[in-house]
């Protein structure tokens, strides 16, 4: 049996990133997954990152992680250019509700350094190109939000010289002092099993407030004409947008859950509802591909961190932005293993659900 100092359960962008940072500091480190790498929800996301968020923690985590984003190229090894390509959130209001709502957040955003501002109806019109701004009152903008081209290439950058092990991890065993991780002993281990992290954790009295929740993204067919430069999000009809690099719009209806066989219809009619009174230069567009992806949603929409128990640390309920702040969720989780404790596992750690300190995120897409 292998021995390392940390074992990691799951080979997703948490736990690789995590994996890579204990790597740089000189722990010996394995990762173990059932299924290989980006096997959950980080083979499937899109690559999104930003920082417009409506809780403090939100924001310093988003901001951290920036700052490792912008210099991924220099940061992790690849085949592949890792350009952060900032193209900008654009989140639109259509009533004087979700404008204050916006502006609010934009408030906290400022306080904690995010470059955000509050745009009028015709300057959003001029930020997005075919944006019918008629029905707007205004909307929150940050021209440093953006998106990687190729999010899993980032991810398998993470994993490279990681120790990555494939096994089904059935049970966490107590061995001395340390654990037994399938294939692997070690001193510590680090949960980042995303959805299935709190079945793992459950026999051993951790209850984690985990549930997985089915998203769905639409992509079409890849389109030469520029259709929608920056990221639009229309919280009031429930819909998102953007164009990747290679041509295909990507569309969702941020409802959508459940059974794609009977929503696809549904949440097509949504894609397209909010393109006729929006994006109208998106209507002829069509989506024939859907995918789906699962959320591990907490009741705060704030992912678990730090020890739960002596040599047991998690990281997991990210809520769908588990990509973006991978770096920063890395360094605090390899900062409490090595014994030095961030103040953001005061306030997103395990405890905070019975002690009634949720950090309810307002602004989730
Ligand atoms: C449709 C969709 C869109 C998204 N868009 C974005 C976005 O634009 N930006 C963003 O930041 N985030 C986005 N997210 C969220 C993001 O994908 C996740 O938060 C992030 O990938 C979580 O990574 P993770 O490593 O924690 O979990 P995962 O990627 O789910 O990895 C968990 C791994 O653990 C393994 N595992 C679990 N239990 C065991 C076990 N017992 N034994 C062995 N292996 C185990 C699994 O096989 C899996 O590989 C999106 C998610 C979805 C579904």
């Amino acid at each position: 049996m292998n021995r390392v100092e940390v074992a990691v359960v799951g080979a997703g962008v948490t736990g690789l990133a995590v994996a890579r940072e204990l790597t740089t500091r000189g722990v010996s480190v394995a990762v173990v997954d059932r299924a290989g790498i980006a096997a959950g929800a980080s083979g499937v996301q899109p690559g999104g990152v930003r920082q417009q968020w409506g809780t403090r923690v939100a924001c310093r985590l988003a901001r951290e992680s920036v700052a490792f984003w912008r210099e991924a190229n220099e940061l992790l090894v690849s085949q592949v250019p890792l350009d952060l390509r900032a193209c900008g959130y654009l989140f639109v209001a259509e009533s004087a509700t979700t404008l204050e709502r916006l502006r609010a957040n934009v408030a906290l955003q400022n306080e904690e350094g995010v470059t955000s501002r509050i745009v009028g109806p015709e300057e959003a019109a001029a930020l997005v190109l075919g944006l019918d701004a008629d029905a707007l009152v205004g909307a929150a903008w940050c021209g440093d939000d953006g998106y990687f081209d190729r999010p899993q290439a980032v991810v398998e950058a993470f994993a490279n010289g990681i120790d990555v092990h494939r096994a089904d991890v059935a049970e966490l065993r107590r061995d001395g002092n340390g654990w037994i991780v399938g294939p692997i002993a070690a001193s510590a281990v680090v949960v980042a099993g995303g959805v299935d992290t709190a079945a793992l954790l459950a026999p051993l009295g951790v209850e984690l407030p985990i549930i997985r929740e089915d998203r769905y993204l639409f992509f079409s067919e890849p389109i030469r004409e520029r259709l929608l430069e920056p990221l639009v999000v229309a919280a009031e009809r429930a819909f998102a947008a953007k164009q990747l690099a290679d041509g295909r719009v990507l569309a969702s209806d941020l409802g959508a859950r459940g059974d794609a066989d009977s929503g696809r219809e549904r949440w097509r009619a949504t894609i397209r509802a909010a393109s006729e009174a929006l994006l109208p230069q998106l209507v002829h567009v069509s989506y024939p591909l859907l995918v789906r992806g699962v959320y591990d949603v907490t009741p705060d929409h704030q992912p678990i961190l730090g020890p739960v128990d002596e040599g047991l640390f998690v990281a997991a309920g990210f809520s769908g932005h588990g990509f973006m702040i991978a770096p920063a969720v890395a360094r605090i989780t390899a900062d409490a293993l090595l014994g030095e404790r961030d103040p953001v596992l005061d306030i997103l750690g395990a405890d905070r659900f019975a002690a009634g300190r949720l950090v309810s995120e307002p602004q989730l897409v």
